[in-house]
C-alpha cells in the first residue's frame, strides 16, 4: 500500500502520521511521493488514514493512488476549449499531419461542419522510417492554432520531445503518442506545462503500464489527462493494430479519467473506421479521435486510414442517434 504525501506537509503532521502508523504496527518506508506501507496494513482504517493532515491519497495494494477511482461515482471531466471530455461525447478530428497553412485551414472548417469539437494535426511526426515525411515542424504549430481559431475549434498536437515543448504554448492540449507513452521525462515535462494531456496507449502496453504513465502526469500535479486507446500489436494482419475493446470497461472500472478511442490508427484503413467507431461508442468510449483528410489520396502521412469530412459528418450523425438509444 502507498500513501501519497503533500510535499508541503508540516513536520508535526508528518510526525503524527508516523506515530499513527507505528502504533498499529504498520511499517512506513519512504518512496517517491510518499510512503510505502508494510506490516499490519489490514489494521488500517482507510477513511481515518486518508483524512490525516498532509495525506493526499491512499492506494490499496497498488501504486496508482491518483489514477485509481475511489468511488463508483467519481468521474473526472477534462475541459479543452468548450469540449468536456468525460461529460459529453467529444470528437477530435483532423489530418494525421499538418501539411500547409491552407490544408489545415480547409480541413479545420470541414471537420467543424462535420461535428468535430477539437482539431488535431501532427507537426512533428513519429515515423517508423527516417526517410518518410517527418512533419512540417515548428511552423505547422502556428498554422494549426490559427486554423483552429478561424474554425472555432481548440487544438491538440503531438509532442515528441521535451526540447520542443516551448513551441506548443498556444496549443490547447498536448498529445503523448503511443511510441512515447513510457517516455517518463516527457510525461513529467508535458505535465508541468499545465495543459490537458491526451495520453495514447502504447502499442505493446498493458493497461497497468498505461495507467502508470497517467499516474506520472497526475503525480506531477496535472490532473487533466484523457486516455486514448489506439490498438495494440497482434499476430493478425487484417488491420494495422488490434483494437482492444476490453480496455474500455476495464479502464473505466479502474480510473476516474475519461477514456476515448482512436479507431483510425487501429484500423489503418478508412473504410473500416465508421463501423468500428460506432462499435467503440456503443462499448463506452467517451469520445473519438478520427483522422480526416479532404484529399486522402494526396495526404503526406496516413492517407489510407483517413476518412473524408463527409464520412465524418455521417458518422457523427449516427453517433448522435446511438447516444439517444443508449
Ligand atoms: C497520431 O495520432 O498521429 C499517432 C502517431 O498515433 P499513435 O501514437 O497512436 O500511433
Ligand atoms: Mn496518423
Amino acid at each position: 500500500m502507498i500513501i501519497l504525501i503533500d510535499p508541503k506537509i508540516s513536520q508535526s503532521a508528518l510526525h503524527d502520521l508516523y506515530r499513527y502508523l507505528s502504533d498499529i504496527g504498520v511499517l512506513a518506508n519512504p518512496c517517491s511521493g510518499g510512503l510505502r506501507l508494510e506490516g499490519a496494513v489490514e489494521r488500517l482504517d482507510l477513511p481515518t488514514l486518508t483524512a490525516l493532515p498532509g495525506v493526499l491519497a491512499v492506494g490499496e495494494g497498488m501504486t496508482l493512488p491518483l489514477v485509481q477511482r475511489k468511488e463508483d461515482t467519481e468521474h473526472s471531466v477534462v475541459r479543452v476549449g468548450e469540449a468536456s471530455f468525460g461529460k459529453d461525447y467529444v470528437c477530435i478530428a483532423g489530418p494525421c499531419a499538418v501539411e500547409s497553412a491552407e490544408q489545415i485551414l480547409r480541413i479545420a472548417h470541414a471537420v467543424k461542419s462535420a461535428g468535430a469539437h477539437v482539431l488535431r494535426g501532427g507537426c512533428f511526426k513519429p515515423r517508423t522510417s527516417p526517410y518518410t515525411f517527418q512533419g512540417v515542424g515548428a511552423e505547422g504549430i502556428g498554422w494549426l492554432v490559427e486554423a483552429g481559431k478561424q474554425a472555432g475549434l481548440p487544438t491538440v498536437c503531438e509532442v515528441l520531445s521535451v526540447e520542443d515543448l516551448p513551441l506548443y504554448g498556444s496549443v490547447d492540449m498536448l498529445q503523448i503518442g503511443a511510441r512515447n507513452m513510457q517516455n517518463f521525462a516527457l510525461l513529467r515535462a508535458a505535465a508541468a506545462t499545465g495543459k490537458p494531456i491526451l495520453l495514447k496507449r502504447g502499442m505493446g502496453a498493458t493497461v497497468e503500464e498505461w495507467l502508470a504513465s497517467a499516474e506520472y502526469i497526475l503525480a506531477s500535479g496535472n490532473p487533466n489527462v484523457v486516455l486514448c486507446e489506439r490498438g495494440v500489436r497482434h499476430f493478425a494482419t487484417s488491420a494495422r493494430a488490434s483494437l482492444d475493446l476490453t480496455t474500455l470497461p476495464t479502464v473505466k472500472a479502474r480510473t476516474h479519467l475519461p477514456v476515448i478511442v482512436d479507431p483510425s490508427h487501429a484500423c489503418g484503413d478508412g473504410r473500416l473506421v465508421p463501423s468500428v467507431a460506432l462499435g467503440v461508442v456503443a462499448a463506452g468510449a467517451m469520445g473519438l479521435m478520427i483522422e480526416v483528410h479532404d484529399m486522402p489520396e494526396t495526404a503526406l502521412c496516413d492517407g489510407p486510414q483517413a476518412v473524408t469530412p463527409a464520412v465524418l459528418a455521417e458518422l457523427n450523425g449516427k453517433i448522435k442517434r446511438l447516444g439517444e438509444i443508449l
